[in-house]
C-alpha cells in the first residue's frame, strides 16, 4: 500500500493526511504530522475521501465534455476539440456583442488548488478583460477581509491556528468550531485544559459554550451592539492599553464618540444580555496578558457584517492583542481553498497577491507578465451580485468553477429565474451538481487527489498536495481547461504542470516569492507573507506593531447598531438562521458521496427548534413540518433542542431536497456584498398525516 501526502479537501484548518492507495484505487486515509493538524483528523478528514471511488451515492461523476444545444434537452456527449471550440466561440461572440463585463466567472476554494485559481483569474482578466471573478468568499469571510483590509490594512487572519492552545484567554464570537473546524476546535480545548478564559457569544449553547468561562447568548442580529458596548467598558473603565493605541491606533476621538452611548445596560435592550454579564466578559479579555478573537459565519452572513468586523479588529487593538504571538483576530475562513482562492485574485476587486484592480503599477506589471496592452481597472461584479445582473441586461454568461451557486446563493427561487435568461452557462467542475444541470455545457475537471496543487489554510500557510491516483481517462486539469480554451481564442496559453503555473505567480507577487514547491515539499507550511527564497514565512503578522495601513497605524472604528431586514411578525414569528453539520461540507456534492458520511445522516436535514416555542406552535418532535418563508417553503423533520435559543430555529444548507436557502433573503452588507444568510423570518406548519 503506498502513502500519498495531502491536505483534506474540506475546511480551512489545513490538516495533513496521507492518503491510502492501492491498486490504483484510494482505500484510506490516515492523519499526518501537519503543522495544524498534529497527526489529527476529523471525521471529514477520515472518512471524506471515497467521492474519488464515483460511489454514486448523491450524484455521478462528471466523465466527459457534454453541451446541451437547447434548455430543457438532453446533455450530449462530445470531443473536448468540439467542446473548447463551443465555448470559445460562444464567449468570443458574447464579447464582441456585449462587451468583456457581460460574462462573469468564479474561482474555486474547494479541492481545485490554487494554480488553477490563478490560471482562471488570469483567463477572465487577460483573455476576456473582465473583473467579474469572484469566489465563495462573497457568502462566508468577505466581511473579515474587508473589515480588516481597513483596519489592519490585511484581510487574514493575523496568527496561526497552532498559537490558539497558547493564548489566555479566547473570546469566541458567531463561531461553532465543533461542526466548522473540529481540528481548531482541539486547539480552544487545550488552551482551556492549560488555563485559559473561553468567552462564547452565540445564541445557540454550542460545543464550545460547554467549555466556557462565560456564555452570552445574545439575540440574533444584534452583534453591533455586544462589540460597541465592549469597547464602551473598556474605555470607561480605563481598561484598554492606552501607550499601545496612543502609538500604534489612531481615529480614537471619534471611536470613543460612537461608542459612548452603548453602555452595558443600552446594549442590553438590544442583545437581551444581562449587563453585568457584558461587563464580566470584556473586563475578563482585557485582563489576559495574552488574547485572541475567532469569528465565523455568526460573524459575517450579516447585512451589517463589515461593520462588526471592524469592531472586532478595534477591541484587539484597544487592548494591544495584535503583533505577537498567542494573540490576534482570527477569521476562520470555512472550505478547506477559500483563503487560497482569495490569495489568487479570484476576486472582483484585487490581481493576485492582493494588488488592487486600480493599482496602475500592478496592472501594468501582471499585463506585462501576461502579454496584453492593458488590464481592467474597475471593479468587477460579486456573485451575489449576478442574478441582478442578468435580470438588468448586462451579464449574459456564467462560467462556474468548481462552484454549485443554485445550491448555495440566497433565494434560490430568485436564482433560478435568472440563470434562464442567461445566453450561456459553462460548469466546469468534478459532480453533477444542480448547477450543472442547469448548464449549456459541462466541462469534466480532475479532482483533489488527482493532481497537484497548492491549498492556503485559514492562517495563510501554504501546503503541497500530491497525486495519488490517476483520473478517468476523459477530463483534464482545471488549468489545461482554461489554457485550451484562451488558446482557442487566440490567447497561447500552455503550462507542462502546476509548478510552472506557481513559479509564474511566485515571480508576480511579493507575499508569495519565497515560497516555493521546495520549501513546502513533504510536510512543508509557509505561511504567506514570505518574500524570499531565504525566508522562513510568518506566523504572525504585524511585528513591531506596524501595520499594513497606509499609514502604518490600525484603525478604530464604530458604527451605529442596524436590526436585521426582517422583523417577525404574525405570518412569520420566528427567525431562521443556517448553520453547519460536523459530518458534511458545503453542497455536499463531495461528502454527499462518501458512505461513511452519508450514513451520519440519512435524510434531508432538519430543522432545530426550542421545546418551547415547539410547543406554542404545535410541532411534535421528529415530525415532518413546512419550513416558509416570504420566498418559498421546503419540507423537513422537526428537531426539538434545548440549546437553541427560543424565537429562533436552526437548519443546514447542504441537502438537495428541502435546501434552506430556498428560503433565506438576498440581504447583501452594503460594503461586502455578503447576504445575511443567518436571518430570515419563516413560520412552522405541522403536516398533519405522517
Ligand atoms: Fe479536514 Fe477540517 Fe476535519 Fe481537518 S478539521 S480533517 S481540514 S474537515
Amino acid at each position: 500500500m503506498e502513502k500519498v501526502i495531502s491536505v483534506c479537501p474540506y475546511c480551512g484548518s489545513g490538516c495533513k493526511l496521507n492518503l491510502l492507495v492501492e491498486n490504483g484505487k484510494i482505500v484510506g486515509a490516515e492523519g499526518a504530522d501537519g503543522v495544524t493538524n498534529q497527526g489529527e483528523l476529523c471525521l471529514k478528514g477520515y472518512y471524506g475521501w471515497d467521492f474519488l471511488n464515483d460511489t454514486k451515492l448523491l450524484t455521478p461523476r462528471l466523465r466527459h465534455p457534454m453541451i446541451r444545444r437547447r434548455r430543457g434537452g438532453e446533455f450530449e456527449r462530445v470531443s473536448w476539440d468540439e467542446a473548447v471550440a463551443f465555448v470559445a466561440g460562444k464567449l468570443g461572440e458574447i464579447k464582441r456583442e456585449h462587451g468583456p463585463d457581460a460574462i462573469m466567472f468564479t474561482g474555486s476554494s474547494r479541492g481545485t488548488g490554487n494554480e488553477s485559481n490563478y490560471i482562471a483569474q488570469k483567463f477572465a482578466r487577460a483573455v476576456i478583460g473582465t473583473n467579474n471573478i469572484d469566489c465563495c468568499a462573497r457568502v462566508c469571510h468577505g466581511p473579515s477581509v474587508s473589515g480588516l483590509m481597513a483596519t489592519l490594512g490585511n484581510g487574514a487572519m493575523s496568527n496561526s491556528i497552532c498559537e490558539i492552545e497558547d493564548t489566555d484567554c479566547i473570546l469566541v464570537f458567531g463561531y461553532n468550531a465543533a461542526d466548522s473546524h473540529p481540528i481548531v476546535a482541539r486547539r480552544i480545548l487545550k488552551a482551556k485544559q492549560k488555563g485559559a478564559k473561553i468567552i462564547v457569544c452565540d445564541p445557540r449553547y454550542i460545543e464550545t459554550a460547554r467549555v466556557a468561562d462565560l456564555h452570552l447568548q445574545l439575540k440574533n442580529g444584534s452583534n453591533m451592539a455586544l462589540v460597541n458596548a465592549f469597547a464602551h467598558v473598556l474605555i470607561s473603565e480605563g481598561l484598554y492599553k492606552a501607550d499601545f493605541v496612543a502609538e500604534h491606533a489612531e481615529g480614537f476621538e471619534e471611536y470613543k464618540a460612537a461608542v459612548a452611548k452603548y453602555t452595558p445596560e443600552y446594549a442590553a435592550e438590544i442583545t437581551g444580555l444581562p449587563a453585568e454579564l457584558i461587563r464580566q466578559a470584556i473586563r475578563l479579555y482585557a485582563a489576559a496578558p495574552s488574547a485572541t478573537i475567532l469569528w465565523g459565519m455568526g460573524v459575517t452572513q450579516w447585512g451589517q457584517a463589515v461593520d462588526v468586523v471592524k469592531g472586532l479588529s478595534s477591541l484587539a487593538t484597544l487592548t494591544g492583542n495584535l503583533g505577537r504571538p498567542h494573540v490576534g483576530v482570527g477569521p476562520v475562513r470555512g472550505q478547506n481553498n477559500v483563503q487560497g482562492a482569495c490569495d489568487m485574485g479570484a476576486l472582483p476587486n484585487t490581481l493576485p497577491g492582493y494588488y488592487d484592480v486600480s493599482d496602475a503599477e500592478a496592472r501594468a506589471r501582471f499585463a506585462e507578465a501576461w502579454g496584453v496592452d492593458s488590464l481592467p481597472a474597475e471593479k468587477g461584479c460579486s456573485i451575489t451580485e449576478v442574478a441582478h445582473r442578468i435580470e438588468a441586461g448586462s451579464l449574459k454568461a456564467y462560467y462556474i468553477f468548481g462552484e454549485d451557486p443554485l445550491q448555495t446563493e440566497p433565494d434560490l427561487g430568485m436564482m433560478r429565474r435568472a440563470f434562464e435568461k442567461l445566453d450561456l452557462i459553462v460548469v466546469q467542475d468534478i459532480f453533477m451538481t444542480k448547477t450543472a444541470m442547469a448548464a449549456d455545457v459541462i466541462l469534466p475537471a480532475t479532482s483533489w487527489g488527482e493532481h497537484e496543487n497548492v491549498f492556503s489554510s485559514a492562517d495563510r500557510g501554504f501546503q503541497r498536495c500530491y497525486k495519488a491516483i490517476a483520473p478517468p481517462a476523459d477530463v483534464k486539469d482545471d488549468w489545461e481547461i482554461y489554457s485550451l480554451i484562451a488558446t482557442a481564442m487566440g490567447y497561447p496559453m500552455h503550462y507542462d504542470n502546476a509548478q510552472q503555473i506557481w513559479d509564474e505567480l511566485r515571480g508576480l507577487c511579493h507575499l508569495y516569492t519565497g515560497a516555493s514547491y521546495d520549501k513546502m515539499a513533504g510536510l512543508g507550511y509557509v505561511q504567506w507573507p514570505c518574500p524570499s527564497e531565504d525566508h522562513p514565512g510568518t506566523p504572525w503578522l504585524y511585528e513591531g506593531r506596524r501595520f499594513d495601513t497606509p499609514s502604518g497605524k490600525a484603525r478604530l472604528f464604530a458604527a451605529e447598531w442596524r436590526p436585521p431586514l426582517e422583523t417577525v411578525d404574525a405570518e412569520y414569528p420566528l427567525g431562521l438562521c443556517t448553520v453547519r453539520e460536523v459530518g458534511h461540507y458545503s453542497c455536499r456534492s463531495m461528502t454527499g458521496n462518501c458512505a461513511a458520511l452519508q450514513t451520519l445522516a440519512d435524510e434531508p436535514g432538519f430543522v432545530q427548534i426550542h421545546p418551547e416555542d415547539a410547543k406554542q406552535y404545535g410541532i411534535a418532535d421528529q415530525s415532518l413540518v413546512w419550513v416558509a418563508s416570504r420566498r418559498g417553503k421546503v419540507i423537513t423533520r422537526a428537531n426539538h433542542n434545548p440549546r437553541v435559543n427560543a424565537g429562533a430555529v436552526y437548519m443546514t444548507y447542504q441537502w438537495w431536497i428541502g435546501a434552506c436557502n430556498e428560503l433565506t433573503v438576498d440581504h447583501l452588507d452594503p460594503i461586502s456584498k455578503t447576504p445575511e444568510l443567518k436571518y430570515c423570518t419563516v413560520r412552522l406548519e405541522p403536516i398533519a398525516d405522517q
